[in-house]
């Protein structure tokens, strides 16, 4: 029997598609007796969406605000 730690676990996979089918369904039955789960499902789903629609815009910004924060430690422990 699939438990909720085990749904966390291959939550990704599952919405992938990438398991047997035996595990989906496994999975999808403990989905329709465990409403906290459809929601964490929920929100793994909405997630991804966000992060792909944001994630080239975001990782530029990301990496160039990393960079400026390095050298600006770096400039104030010269200083
Ligand atoms: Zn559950």
């Amino acid at each position: 029997m699939i438990q909720c730690k085990d749904l966390t676990e291959e939550a990704s996979d599952y919405l992938d598609g990438d398991l047997p089918l035996r595990k989906r369904i496994a999975l999808f039955v403990h989905l329709v007796i465990c409403r906290c789960c459809r929601n964490y499902l929920q929100q793994i789903r909405s997630t991804i969406k966000t992060v792909k629609v944001l994630q080239p815009k975001e990782k530029e910004t990301i990496d160039t605000q990393a960079l400026a924060h390095k050298l600006h430690a770096l400039s104030c422990k010269h200083d």
